[in-house]
């Protein structure tokens, strides 16, 4: 496709975010409207859901894709949740794995301590309250006699978890219809609990 000079939509609608859903209709990414464009041109996806203003080509205006289904089946490889802060948080809802108080100044703790050779990975870190971090410092669960409410692993990948990474809610309206289940899948903060 080619803009002519002087009709170059502007560089944000261009770069907004298209959702992208398999040939059926699970969702599966997040592109640029740019992106989108291509495909449709290419016969590669049609056009689901438009609105996001005029995109002019030089031949005609059309409404900007909002969400497109792929004509082909895409078959990926299993997603896998990033090991960060938030997503062990997520993981653990939120909750101190050895006090069980949920919420407040929440910690990452290595339950094998890194001094020891532990791993940064999901079956070695937990969400810790800043207490029980302190009290376990560079010790194992016997030496500092705490004890873990569940073992520690890999959560698998919510629905829509590479949509979540890419885009930031609320969605485009428009986008919703494609999106069941949405709020049940959506991260809930619990806030700061009572301790007694
Ligand atoms: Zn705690």
């Amino acid at each position: 496709m080619s803009i002519p000079n002087g009709h170059e939509p502007s560089t944000f609608a261009m770069h907004s975010p298209v959702l992208v859903l398999n040939q059926n209709y699970e969702p599966l990414n997040v592109c640029t409207i740019k992106r989108a464009i291509v495909l449709v041109f290419n016969r590669k996806a049609e056009v689901l859901e438009a609105g996001q203003g005029a995109v002019r080509s030089a031949t005609r205006d059309f409404d900007a894709p909002s969400v497109i289904r792929l004509y082909r089946f895409i078959r990926r490889p299993r997603v896998r949740v990033k090991l960060t802060r938030r997503e062990i948080f997520t993981r653990d809802n939120y909750v101190c794995q050895y006090c069980g108080v949920p919420g407040g100044d929440l910690t990452v703790d290595h339950v094998i301590p890194r001094s020891r050779g532990g791993q940064h990975t999901w079956d070695n870190v937990v969400t810790a309250c800043r207490p029980c971090n302190h009290r376990k410092g560079g010790k194992t669960l016997q030496e500092a006699k705490l004890r873990l409410s569940r073992e520690p692993a890999e959560p698998s990948a919510g629905r829509y978890y590479v949509i979540e990474r890419r885009v930031r809610q609320p969605y485009a309206a428009g986008w919703l219809p494609f999106l069941p289940g949405l709020e049940a899948s959506a991260h809930q903060f619990v806030p700061n609990g009572s301790s007694d």
